[in-house]
């Protein structure tokens, strides 16, 4: 039988235990510096996961309350792209500083909203903060390019502007971190943002919002608007809004983009994932297995560059297996705030859905080596508890290795070579993210060269990209073509122009007179 996983003493102290989580009890949109509760009587639950109880309800906005929250962006996008750089890298930098200095009350805000252990939600907020911290640079990233004399009295210059108005469209799973993939970069070029959150844990960026109002951000530059498909559907039809930026499933990552480019919007769409890790026989198993679990089972398995599958190659397995088996029997279930190592699900429909796929794993012929769904987490019976759970001898026709997951379930395959290995990954329709787990430097340049995959570690489990590079897979991963942050995001949030001008004297350079051919250069 299934080892019994140890579950997290409540009387656990926790350094953030004293922060105070939002309690209120509506959660608005934030139009011009001010929350705004629409018109729309449609509202949500939000739902704290380890207890179980509703925390909040939140505003969903219907087409007239997005249209009010458009208009406000729309109205400030003149002034803010015609702004200073000045202005904006300064009020970019007292952003990074109120926001590095209050991380701790964000974090505890995500963990009451969407369960995942405080300590992951801190670093949630540092990583989202980087991005802060390359759009600082702003003013030197925008800089163009200049020719002097291309031809006789003929200079050319480039520039990048604003877009305008930009949506943003988040998933549940980093409620702060994934919207700041985008939202620093989109203002510090100068263009206005309408942040749609995920309805389940939509907090976050309101408190955001008023962090932004505090760092002396103009009125309509920074506006949230709460809600589910009407609130999205709104931003892909709006004229006004000139791009979008979503992130979540690959289905409606696929909508977003099919709906927003029909409506000649520029689109980046971000969807789900498979992240597979392959095991070579030379790899240190030791870390490989600590690799494993981290990248498994961290937040619950609900990250897009989470390992849902293990891909052992060769003799392996079974030692890989044990040693991962011994450190799942280590970790602590529970409430986030209470120094767990994994917290819940984030709602009841999704730990049911996860378990539904452990059932069908089953029931397909994969071994259970540990299953997760009988956990109970005594003083939080209401909480959306399932522990981490870990399958052997998965095939890639089980519906538990096609299927995206986003639990804490990890699958392990076992194939007889490298080749075999990588003919795996390539052969699934998600390209996220991929790592390789060995000593040899010339397998790991081949694989670098082989895998068709966006995001790769080599002995690293969760290779996700630095602030100043860009992140974003391939295939059924990323519609569009272009990745978050780093040089694409800038480029992403602008517009190029060049400037081709002649400032000649016309004593010592006179116009050549009539000339219908095409224009070349002496
Ligand atoms: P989701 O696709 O259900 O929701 C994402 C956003 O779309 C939310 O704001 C939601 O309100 C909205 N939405 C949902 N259904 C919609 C519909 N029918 N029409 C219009 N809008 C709709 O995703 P989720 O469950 O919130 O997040 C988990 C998913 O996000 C996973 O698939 C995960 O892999 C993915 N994800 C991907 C990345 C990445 O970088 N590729 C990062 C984080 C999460």
């Amino acid at each position: 039988s299934a080892p019994r996983l140890t579950l997290c003493p409540l009387s656990a102290h926790h350094g953030y235990q004293t922060m105070k989580p939002m309690t209120e009890a509506l959660v608005e949109h934030w139009v011009d510096n001010a929350r705004y509760p629409g018109t729309s009587a449609r509202r949500g639950a939000v739902t704290n996961p380890a207890t179980g109880k509703v925390t909040a309800s939140v505003c969903f906005a219907d087409e007239a309350d997005a249209r009010h929250v458009i208009a406000a962006a729309a109205r400030a996008a003149r002034s803010w792209g015609r702004s200073s750089l000045t202005t904006r890298a300064r009020i970019m930098f007292r952003f990074r500083e109120l926001l590095n200095a209050r991380k701790e009350e964000l974090a505890a805000i995500i963990t009451a909203e969407h369960g995942k252990a405080l300590d992951d939600a801190l670093g949630e907020v540092t990583r989202g903060l980087e991005v802060v911290e390359f759009a600082c640079g702003m003013p030197h990233l925008l800089k163009g390019a200049f020719s002097e004399s291309v031809s006789t009295g003929i200079n050319v210059h480039s520039k990048r502007q604003p877009l305008g108005v930009v949506g943003i469209i988040s998933p549940f799973n980093f409620p702060a971190m994934v919207p700041m993939w985008f939202y620093p970069i989109a203002i510090g070029a100068g263009n206005t943002v309408v942040v749609k959150p995920s309805e389940k844990d939509p907090s976050a960026l309101l408190w955001t919002a008023e962090l932004w109002k505090e760092a002396g951000l103009p009125d309509g530059v920074f506006n949230v608007l709460q809600g589910d498909k009407a609130a999205v559907d709104a931003l892909l039809d709006s004229p006004d809004v000139a791009a979008v930026s979503f992130v979540g499933s690959t289905p409606i990552a696929q909508y977003v983009y099919e709906r927003a480019t029909a409506n000649g919007k520029r689109v980046q769409a971000l969807g789900g994932a498979k992240n597979h890790m392959l095991v070579m026989p030379d790899a240190d198993l030791d870390v490989v297995a600590d690799a494993a679990v981290n990248a498994g089972f961290g937040s619950a398995g609900e990250r897009c560059m989470a390992i849902s599958v293990l891909v052992t190659v060769g003799p392996v397995a079974d030692d890989v297996i044990a040693r991962i088996t011994d450190r799942m029997a280590k970790l602590r279930v529970g409430d986030g705030t209470l120094g767990c190592d994994m917290g819940p699900l984030v709602t009841a429909a999704h730990r049911d859905r996860v378990a539904s796929f452990v059932d069908a794993g089953v029931q397909a012929g994969a071994k259970l080596v540990v299953d997760g769904r009988d956990i109970v987490v005594d003083d939080r019976p209401d909480g959306f508890w399932l522990g981490p759970t870990l399958f052997d001898n998965v095939t890639p026709d089980m519906t538990v290795y096609t299927e995206e997951i986003f639990g804490p379930v990890l699958s392990v395959v076992r194939v007889g070579t490298y080749r075999d290995a990588v003919d795996l990954v390539n052969a699934n329709p998600y390209g996220n993210g991929v790592a390789l787990f060995t000593r040899d430097g010339g397998v790991a340049r081949d694989f670098e060269q082989d895998v068709q995959v966006g995001m790769i570690g080599i002995n690293v489990p969760i290779p996700v990209p630095m602030a100043y590079y860009s992140f974003g897979g391939w295939k059924a991963s990323l519609f569009g073509d272009s990745h978050a942050h780093g040089v694409e995001g800038v480029h992403f949030f602008t517009r190029g122009k060049v400037v081709t001008s002649r400032w000649a004297d016309p004593a010592t350079s006179p116009s050549s007179g009539l000339a219908l051919a095409f224009p070349t250069h002496d």
